[in-house]
């Protein structure tokens, strides 16, 4: 209904629609209000999917305008939910399912795709979609809704991205015999099929849209997702969200707690309880960064200690389990089980919760880190809400206000003795839309460990002393588009440097260069231009 008169009589639409023309600005107040009728987020959920089906531009200039209350519902937390009965709320398919039935064919399938200018892909094998484990073909929701921020929050134009999910089977076995299911009904296959698969994907991904197609991993089981990405990392443009995305966000808040605590991270000891996708690369992004700062590896990797399932991660420990990634962690040291103990033994500046165990950081933890520290730093960044390893209210009070608060779940402001304190939320949608978006416009041929540090230090950047004075270690999300096009001219400007871009001749402005590759929201015209030439009339 926002097709103007003139439009509608060009295109044969006249009469087919009800004499009234709707502006956008109309329409996106009517579709709010009709999303907020709605009382439970999945609900809201399917409505959004219904718009993003029937009206892809209306969508994403309320998602872009009202980021704050849509992201919730197009991603997490909700879309976990949507994930879930992913089979029972279809209604219309939504990305690309690729099979292991169909090895040999997996060409022909990218071929069935209708748009040809495909930039950038989200994949998944739906092993440990969040934190909810194992939904096979459910986890399709994952892609779909991320790429949904890679446009809502990035700009990345909505026909360049493609979701994928690799349905390999499923070990979930209420999903085998749930009769909602819609993907293979048998155990995952593993091992050299598995792996095949995989890279005939990545082959035809090559081969039917080029080499400067983007393939970010997600949610990979914890394996799977370490083993794929150092065999693709430097063959592919590709990255794992889970891993390094996770890191350049965690990086960026702990570079921006360094101008609250007023030192450099080569002065701290970081303690992190899990070693797990999202611990290690927090870890090596860590050791690059104190790198930068002028220590040696050796010395950086020192700084860093490591609790697992098994508690301390030391060298030769009785109970095993020090996998390659987190064996250049292990220490030299007594073997210790509870964190409590070692915190105590090791005295850190900094601890960091990614293990998903809940409270894990007890009153004695936290009140121990405040005793060792004038200006402990707590990231707590176990997701769901009730997954993470303390409150923001916990960490704050037990440390009488002193600590600097992040956390992966939001949580409301907390106030001790008289001030407020706003808890940081690392959520990782501050950097993968940016990072996606300027290795596409630039035509980067790899995301590099270099590209998230350049990140996190950019958006640490953007943290205002007022934000700091506050406690806040990231800018607000509200200012989501912005932040993406800076971090994203950071990219290009990044790739350039690194003779690493394949866009030429090189963009002088970079921002602007950015900008002029961002989907715009607005209508455009459906009326054709039209023009003359000398000596004829119309
Ligand atoms: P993961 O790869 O499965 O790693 C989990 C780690 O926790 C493993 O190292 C595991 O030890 C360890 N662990 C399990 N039980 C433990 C215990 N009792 N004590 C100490 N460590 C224990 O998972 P992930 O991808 O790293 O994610 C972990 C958490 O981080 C999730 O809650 C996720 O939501 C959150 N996360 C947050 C953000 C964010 O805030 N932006 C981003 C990503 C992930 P073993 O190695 O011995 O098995
Ligand atoms: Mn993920």
């Amino acid at each position: 209904m926002a097709f103007t008169l003139k439009e509608r009589q060009i295109m044969g639409l006249h009469g087919l629609l009800p004499p009234v023309v709707f502006t956008q600005e109309q329409q996106e107040k009517r579709v709010l209000a009709n999303l907020r009728r709605w009382d439970k987020d999945i609900d809201k959920y399917s409505y959004l999917m219904g718009l993003l089906d029937r009206n892809e531009r209306l969508f994403y200039s309320l998602a872009s305008k009202y980021i704050e209350e849509i992201a919730p519902i197009i991603y997490t937390p909700t879309v976990g939910q949507a994930c879930q009965r992913y089979g029972f709320i279809f209604r219309k398919p939504r990305g690309l399912f690729i099979t292991i039935n169909d090895k040999g064919h997996v060409y022909d399938i990218l071929c069935n795709w209708p748009e040809h200018e495909i930039k950038a892909i989200v994949v998944t094998d739906g092993e440990r979609i969040l934190g909810l484990g194992d939904l096979g073909s459910f986890g399709m929701g994952i892609p779909v809704g991320k790429l949904a921020l890679y446009t809502a929050m990035g700009g990345v134009p909505p026909s360049q991205c493609l979701p994928v999910v690799l349905d390999v089977g499923t070990d979930n076995d209420e999903l085998l015999v749930n009769e909602d299911y819609i993907g293979l009904k048998h155990k995952r296959v593993r091992g050299a099929a598995y792996d095949e698969l995989i890279e005939e994907f990545l082959h035809a991904v090559v081969r039917r849209f080029g080499p400067r197609t983007l393939v970010q991993f997600e949610d990979f089981a914890n394996s799977n997702a370490f083993r794929l990405l150092e065999k693709y990392r430097h063959s592919y443009l590709t990255f794992n969200d889970d891993i390094q995305g996770t890191a350049s966000v965690a990086v960026a808040g702990i570079i921006a707690s360094m101008r609250i605590v007023k030192t450099k991270l080569s002065d701290h000891k970081f303690l992190f309880q899990g070693a797990g996708e999202a611990s290690i690369g927090i870890a090596n992004l860590l050791v690059d960064a104190m790198v930068e700062e002028g220590l040696t590896k050796e010395e950086a990797v020192g700084k860093i200690w490591l609790v697992d399932s098994k508690g301390l991660v030391t060298k030769d420990r009785p109970s095993g389990g020090v996998t390659e990634h987190k064996g250049v962690y292990a220490k030299d040291f007594k073997h210790i089980k509870e964190l409590e103990e070692v915190c105590r033994e090791i005295r850190p500046t900094a601890a960091i919760g990614a293990a998903a165990i809940a409270g894990a950081f007890t009153e004695q933890f936290i009140r121990d880190m405040g005793e060792f520290n004038d200006r402990p730093i707590i990231f707590a960044l176990s997701n769901p809400t009730s997954l993470a390893e303390c409150t923001a209210e916990q960490a704050y009070t037990l440390t009488e206000g002193r600590c600097v608060f992040a956390s992966g779940s939001p949580f409301d402001p907390v106030t001790v003795n008289g001030k407020t304190h706003y808890p940081g939320q690392g959520n990782n949608a501050y950097i993968f839309p940016g990072v996606a978006l300027g290795a596409i416009v630039s035509g980067a041929h790899h995301v590099t460990d270099g590209m998230f540090l350049r990140t996190s230090q950019a958006l640490a950047k953007m943290v205002t002393e007022e934000n700091l004075e506050e406690g806040r270690v990231y800018p607000p999300l509200s200012d989501i588009r912005e932040i993406s096009a800076t971090l994203a001219a950071n990219i290009v400007e990044y790739a350039y440097r690194h003779g690493m871009a394949a866009h030429y001749p090189e963009p002088e402005d970079k921002l602007k260069f950015v900008h002029d590759h961002q989907y715009k929201t607005e209508y455009e015209s459906f009326i054709p231009v039209t023009y003359s030439w000398p000596g004829m009339s119309d």
